[in-house]
């Protein structure tokens, strides 16, 4: 359209004289770039909005297609647990340090109707595997302890350091918002169980024959019962499950992670 109203417009001017502008006009005729196809669809503008104002547009297209590449987007991702309402959930900027890092972080409130002790910083899928783990661990503590479930006490969700805080070796699964530590449970009575102070180590139960159970901190059983069938209930859901069977660095929590193990990722570390 507009190169036709420009064509009659140069047409007119030529039968006006040669020193009617033409040669002006030529020049800015030939300035303006009709944007081609790919153009269009890298800019995302409407044809329609194109063919209105082309010759104002058609600059600026050329303006910014000759312009620094604007700073990079973030292309964050959405996550089912959020939109299913699994986790009550915020979305975080994404978090980098080094090799550690987590594009769509979330800052994870409560799950279910369990709240958590603290906020957890959790990649999608640990959220959504912590929640599905957590409705499983309120029945156990309804069927195991006749208990409500409240809250969950949390320690550390993100953070970017190496395994066991070695000074060397692989990053640790909390360094990619992979991995949560738990380290007890707290009920709607108020009442509390800890993995320090109420796990049981059982006869033949992994390294408990070199550590006898420190009596002191020893219940009528239940407790301890719950802790157990958390965690296998736990071992069911992630891929690495580490609580005081596992080393002493865990005597006091359970962690829980999504990290890959094996060529194929479906080995799974109980312990
Ligand atoms: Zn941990």
């Amino acid at each position: 359209m507009n190169r036709i109203k420009l064509g009659l417009a140069a047409l007119v001017l030529a039968m006006a004289g040669p020193d009617s502008g033409l040669a002006e006009l030529r020049s800015e005729r030939f300035e303006i770039p009709v944007p081609t196809p790919n153009v269009r669809k890298q800019l995302n503008e409407p044809s329609s909005r194109q063919d209105n104002t082309a010759g104002r547009l058609g600059r600026q297209n050329n303006e910014e297609a000759e312009a620094p590449a604007e700073p990079a987007r973030v292309y964050q991702s959405a996550c089912p647990a959020l939109l299913d309402e699994l986790v009550e959930a915020e979305i975080m900027p994404p978090v980098k340090s080094g090799q550690c890092g987590e594009r769509s972080p979330l800052e994870v409130t409560a799950a279910g109707n369990v709240r958590f002790s603290s906020s957890a910083t959790l990649n999608c899928r640990m959220a959504g595997t912590v929640a599905n783990w957590l409705e499983k661990t309120r029945n156990l503590a309804k069927s195991i302890l006749g208990r409500e479930l409240d809250a969950l006490v949390v320690s550390t969700s993100y953070q970017c350091r190496r395994r066991n805080n070695a000074p060397t070796g692989k990053i640790s699964e909390h360094g990619f918002a992979n991995a949560l530590d738990i380290t007890g449970f707290r009920f709607s009575d108020s009442g509390m169980i800890t993995v320090e102070q109420h796990w049981q180590h059982l006869p033949g139960d992994g390294d408990s024959e070199n550590q006898p159970p420190d009596n002191d901190k020893k219940t009528s059983g239940a407790e301890g019962r719950f802790l157990k069938a958390v965690r296998d209930v736990a071992c069911q859901h992630f891929t690495t499950v580490l609580g005081p069977e596992a080393n002493a660095a865990h005597a006091d929590h359970f962690h829980f992670d999504l990290g890959c193990h094996g060529k194929t990722c479906r080995y799974k570390i109980c312990e």
